[in-house]
């Protein structure tokens, strides 16, 4: 299977920065195996500056409501307007700082899959869930929310809390574990990536690991050079 490798950038950047990476990143020559999940306002830039290549471009959260009185929400379809593939859903720092159950969970990847967006589904456990044993039970239960989309409309994030943006990575056991665990439950074809403190020096042995289909990276993706030294371990064909 092709390695995928996208970038989260979270709240950080500016038009110049976008520009300026994103314009690196196309000459690097990548195809549709690379993604950047840019904020919300600067979607429709990285679209236009990847035109030219077969860079994706996505959403880092959607709303859980199509249209109506939601000051601040943007839609799936607004996303999907304005040029953009696919979008994140769940990623811990909106579950852990905003709250996001499996309610609105469960809305926000049906407005995706409505919209066309393709999903890239998070999941994972913080640090006393795995201490305590329970890391693939609460893993699998999160996966429920995924109950009856079809295979090839997402793919899944395995990124364990106590991993992102720590510096600590999860072992190549624990990874080689949990995406076993993950794809004994959704299925060989779905997509199954790994993130949590990926860098240049670590993407090899991690894309290495069976079971590994390719990487959600934060910090390291706001640095062309970086990013394009991940994207290189990655498996493009
Ligand atoms: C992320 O934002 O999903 C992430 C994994 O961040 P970092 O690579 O910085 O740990």
């Amino acid at each position: 299977m092709i390695q995928r490798v996208i970038g989260n950038w979270k709240l950080n950047g500016s038009q110049q920065q976008i520009t300026s990476v994103l314009t690196k990143l196309t000459q690097a020559g990548y195809g549709d195996n690379l993604g950047v999940c840019v904020p919300c306002p600067y979607i429709q830039l990285a679209c236009q500056l990847v035109k030219e290549s077969q860079i994706q471009i996505g959403a880092q959260d959607i709303s859980q409501y199509e249209k109506g009185a939601y000051t601040g929400e943007v839609s799936a379809q607004m996303i999907v307007d304005v040029g953009a593939q696919f979008t994140l859903i769940g990623h811990s720092e909106r579950r852990t700082c905003l709250a996001e159950f499996s309610s609105v969970l469960k809305n926000k990847i049906a407005q995706a899959v409505a919209a066309g967006l393709y999903v890239i589904f998070c999941v994972g456990e913080d640090l006393a869930i795995r201490k305590s044993g329970q890391a693939d039970s609460y893993v699998l239960d999160a996966l429920k929310d995924l109950e009856g989309v079809e295979s090839e409309r997402f793919a899944v994030a395995y990124e364990p809390l106590w991993a992102i943006g720590t510096g600590l990575t999860a072992s190549l056991e624990e990874i080689s574990n949990m995406h076993a665990v993950i794809k004994s439950y959704i299925g060989k074809r779905v997509p199954v990536l790994y993130g949590g403190s990926v860098r240049a020096a670590n993407a090899a042995d991690i894309l290495a690991v069976k079971g590994v289909d390719g990487l959600l990276v934060g910090g390291a993706s706001l640095n062309a050079d970086e990013f394009i030294a991940i994207g290189h371990c990655a498996r493009l064909s």
